[in-house]
């Protein structure tokens, strides 16, 4: 079910691993709605991610995050976002309460007692909770790592018809989150420094497409960090048609297949087997662009390339089963 070339394989061991003596953010877990179908073995599992996630940070922070379960025979594997919380304001600032809290240092907690974040799991879907994934089953820890990641703040609030999230339409200032500075198409920023989106523009590249090496039509991430580490803007998924709490907020799975270039933790889709749990230094450079201070020092991504190869609101980032098979 999970085709990984070796040469994928090896050549991304060279990418960073979690550091897990470093970590200085946690993860406190109040489960809620579903709490019965969290097994120990589960909560376990969730908790390792955490400190696995935790340890790219060199931030001091304590997060709050609200679980809930569900079980149901949908593709949507599991969800999470970060809770918002106001003043808002035009430009590029308007972080979550996830985020806030970590480059603050926990200086500041945007909503109080409220819950900083949410993660929603599917156990309708077959999971595997410990280190050895058996087949047809997923890697919960993986996914717990993918979706910890979308609180933080490595998630895009551009809306599909290209909105704000307040409903401010294209061409006007919006209010947006620090990810949605560094959205591209093949020509450059679609949100300028008036911070207004070009609707046009993002209307073709937000359903450009996936699959080509990167694909030319499609959306991409181009912060400096992260360019960097890539060798270029970083391809972003943006099939045709829009997947909602998808598209935009996952880097592009038909570009980083396993062959074409290595499987990314932050891919939209997963497969049955053994997940990724690593962090590439080109999400590293993401976050390290959109804010945080995340260790190590990032190596050259560009060996694999060389191969030819007031108001609250909720941000929720899903993570599908992958249908392609790959
Ligand atoms: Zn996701």
């Amino acid at each position: 079910m999970k085709l990984v070339s070796k040469i994928a394989l090896s050549l991304f061991a060279g990418a960073v691993s979690a550091v897990s003596t470093s970590a200085q953010v946690s993860f406190n877990f109040n489960y809620t709605t579903g709490s019965e179908l969290f097994t120990q073995e589960a909560k376990d599992s969730l908790e390792s991610a955490a400190s696995i996630a935790s340890s790219i940070f060199t931030h001091t922070a304590s997060i709050d995050i609200e679980v809930t379960a569900v079980s149901n025979g949908s593709t949507t594997l599991a969800s999470a976002g970060s809770n918002f919380s106001g003043p808002f304001a035009n430009g590029f600032g308007n972080r979550g309460v996830v985020g806030t809290k970590i480059v603050t240092n926990n200086g500041t907690d945007l909503n109080g007692a409220t819950a900083d974040g949410t993660v929603t799991v599917n156990f309708g879907q077959p999971w595997d909770f410990d280190d050895s994934i058996a087949a047809g089953k997923f890697d919960f820890k993986s996914t717990m790592i993918h979706e910890l990641l979308h609180a933080v703040g490595f998630s895009s609030d551009i809306q599909e018809n290209g909105n704000d999230a307040f409903g401010t339409t294209p061409g006007n200032p919006g209010k947006w989150v620090p990810f949605d500075e560094f959205v591209s198409d093949s020509n450059g920023f679609l949100i300028d420094s008036q911070f207004q989106l070009n609707g046009t523009a993002w209307n073709a590249a937000s359903v450009g497409g996936t699959g080509a090496s990167p694909a030319a039509n499609g959306l991409y991430f181009n912060g400096t960090n992260a360019a960097n580490a890539f060798g270029g803007p970083v391809p972003l998924y943006s099939p045709n048609p829009w997947e909602g709490g998808s598209s935009g907020s996952h880097l592009d799975d038909s570009y980083f297949n396993g062959t074409t270039a290595p499987l990314m933790l932050m891919n939209a889709a997963t497969s049955t087997g053994q997940g990724i749990r690593t962090f590439s230094n080109v999400e590293l450079g993401i976050l390290r662009d959109i804010g945080f201070t995340v260790v190590p020092e990032p190596h050259e991504y560009a060996i694999f390339a060389a191969l030819g190869l007031g108001v609250l609101v909720i941000s929720r980032r899903r993570r599908m089963v992958s249908v392609s098979g790959d």
